[in-house]
């Protein structure tokens, strides 16, 4: 029995670390060939040894999602390789958490550029070459705070609602070409997300959050799932929660 995802070729943002780096490693275990993208090459190159050792196949792409020449030379190194693309999973993403009244500027725009723009531009980018081929799926990496607010989130919160509506819209313009989409929307999971918030105070709401969490593979798990289905059905959104997070 062949793998369920052989002969296919999936692109994971974010792929350095927490879920977008399990992510890889489970669609790998499925036989797709899986690109690598993010910006710290290191962990990247780590991954893709630890995947090959395994017997899977990757291609390793340094990108920074917010710049539109990475994007660009992204999409064309994979179709130049493989010649083709058939998940595209934009995970990469960041949280910088803060009261709107003390937010810094610059780390609002960054999560607009992170988690939406980028996300965006990249899906923009793969969309024509999933509908020249025979279809394709793309799986967005949303969060419980897509669906819900929560103070101290705005900015967050706006990139995530961004993501959601994004992605239903597209999916009403190419699900009949084919192309399926996937709403990922986890709860708190274990991964160096939350390290990254500069403000102590809500640093301290979130460990009430996080005090149970998932790990990165419960998620890439519901990925797995999702990219797995036989072609007539397209599992639009799922939310994962840990069963103590209310
Ligand atoms: P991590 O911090 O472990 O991973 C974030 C990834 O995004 C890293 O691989 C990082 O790579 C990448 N990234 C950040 N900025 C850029 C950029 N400009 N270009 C390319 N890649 C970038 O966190 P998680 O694994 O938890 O996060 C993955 C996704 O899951 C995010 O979208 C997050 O919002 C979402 N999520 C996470 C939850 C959690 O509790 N952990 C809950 C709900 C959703 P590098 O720095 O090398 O570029």
């Amino acid at each position: 029995n062949a793998a369920p995802l052989a002969d296919s070729v999936a692109i994971v943002t974010g792929a350095s670390s927490g879920i977008g780096e399990a992510t890889a490693e489970a669609l790998a275990e499925e036989g797709a060939t899986v690109v690598l993208a993010a910006r710290r090459v290191d962990e990247l190159e780590a991954l893709a040894d630890r995947i090959e050792s395994a017997g899977g196949e990757t291609l390793v792409v340094p990108t920074d999602v917010t710049d539109e020449d990475d994007v660009d030379s992204l999409v064309e190194t994979v179709t130049d390789e493989f010649g083709r693309i058939d998940v595209l999973v934009n995970n990469a993403g960041v949280m910088l958490l803060e009261p709107l009244e003390r937010a810094d500027r610059s780390n609002l725009r960054q999560m607009v550029e992170v988690n939406l723009l980028g996300l965006m531009d990249l899906t923009h980018a793969v969309l024509p070459i999933m509908q020249d081929q025979d279809g394709g799926h793309i799986v967005n990496v949303s969060s419980v705070a897509g669906r819900k607010t929560m103070a101290n989130a705005s900015g967050y919160n706006a990139t995530k609602f961004g993501v959601n509506a994004f992605t239903d819209a597209l999916r009403q313009e190419v699900t009949t070409q084919n192309v399926r989409t996937t709403i990922i929307e986890p709860g708190a999971v274990d991964t160096e997300l939350a390290s990254h918030v500069p403000d102590e105070q809500v640093l301290e709401q979130l460990s009430e959050l996080y005090t149970e969490s998932l790990d990165p593979e419960d998620i890439a798990r519901a990925i797995v799932y999702a990219t797995t289905q036989p072609e007539h059905v397209s599992v639009n959104e799922l939310m994962i929660r840990p069963t103590g997070q209310v």
